[in-house]
């Protein structure tokens, strides 16, 4: 028995990677018969009896450390966030719902802004400071200058990572910069989600020469807010965490609420206002959300 990584699901089949090879598996008969559940996940770390030649059983599906459903993808450890300096121009409300999907799936985000050629100073744009001050890594590049491609190969080196970010802003241009031929079909991702819902999204794991793998589809394709308890919410903005203890009120939504840390933050101009604003739509909708359920 060998232990490797499932990089792809096709037709019945599961190819694991061990080393330089790739096996051809099937499922063993525990895990098929489970229904309504992922048994065996793209990014799952599985146990292998090999079978003959290069091809073998899963017979184990070892612990995940985190889990995607849309797209389907298992110890997924780092989104790196896109975004272009303009055309498109940042979308920071759509930024914010990034971050809250990566910290709730307890994936790392990084932030990547792209297009750098086209700042108009030397230095990062003002709307990025906070997101330093938070903590996120910020990553500024150009695919047309070749700035800010080596840090990103760096960030992306034996981990697993999936890159997001609306379309337009330089995904595919980055990831062929990074490792030729490790496109994303971005357009053709899109151009399929259009057309319905029902195409089935295929899943793929990328090696990197240097170690790692990218996600070869954009994740968090959908936009909605992970289900979750309103009073969750705030957990998933880290700069509230400080401010958090001043709360007078036990689960405090930092909405309405008298006495509270978050707020008196705010107006002191420690936490930025831009992102509150967004956390206040935000806790609006799981709000909303909750009543569906
Ligand atoms: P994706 O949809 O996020 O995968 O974006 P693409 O990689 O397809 O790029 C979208 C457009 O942005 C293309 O026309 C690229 O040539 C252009 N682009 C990519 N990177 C840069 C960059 O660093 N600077 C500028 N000015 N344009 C870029
Ligand atoms: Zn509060």
């Amino acid at each position: 028995m060998f232990e490797g990584v499932l990089i792809r699901a096709y037709g019945g089949f599961y190819y694991v990677k061990k080393g330089e090879e790739v096996w051809e598996c099937s499922l063993r008969g525990k895990f098929r018969l489970e229904k309504n559940t992922s048994t065996a996940l793209v990014g799952d770390r599985v146990k292998v009896t090999p079978i003959r030649g290069k091809t073998g059983r899963i017979d184990e599906v070892l612990p995940r450390s985190t889990e995607l459903f849309r797209p389907p993808v298992a110890n997924i450890d780092q989104a790196v966030i896109v975004f272009a300096v303009q055309s498109p121009d940042p979308n920071l409300t759509l930024l914010d719902r990034f971050l809250v999907l990566a910290e709730h799936a307890n994936i790392l985000p990084v932030i990547c802004l792209n297009k750098a050629d086209l700042l108009s100073g030397r230095r990062g744009p003002e709307w990025l400071k906070p997101y330093r001050k938070i903590g996120y890594k910020t990553i500024i590049a150009s695919t047309k200058l070749q700035e800010g491609i080596e840090e990103l190969r760096e960030v992306l080196t034996g981990r697993a990572s999936v890159f997001a970010g609306p379309s337009g802003v330089g995904k595919s241009s980055l990831l062929n910069a990074i490792q030729p031929g490790l496109e994303l079909k971005t357009g053709e991702i899109s151009h399929k989600l259009k057309r319905g819902k029902h195409t089935t999204r295929h899943v793929e794991l990328l090696p990197l020469l240097t170690g790692g793998y990218v996600m070869d589809s954009p994740g968090f394709s959908s936009l909605d807010l992970p289900k979750m308890e309103k009073a969750n919410l705030g957990f998933f903005f880290p700069e509230f965490e400080g401010f958090i203890t001043d709360c007078k009120f036990n689960g405090c939504l930092h909405s309405h609420e008298p006495h509270c840390g978050v707020k008196k933050a705010v107006q002191q101009g420690l936490i930025s206002g831009d992102r509150y604003q967004n956390y206040l739509a935000f806790l609006e909708e799981v709000t909303q959300q909750e009543r569906r359920y």
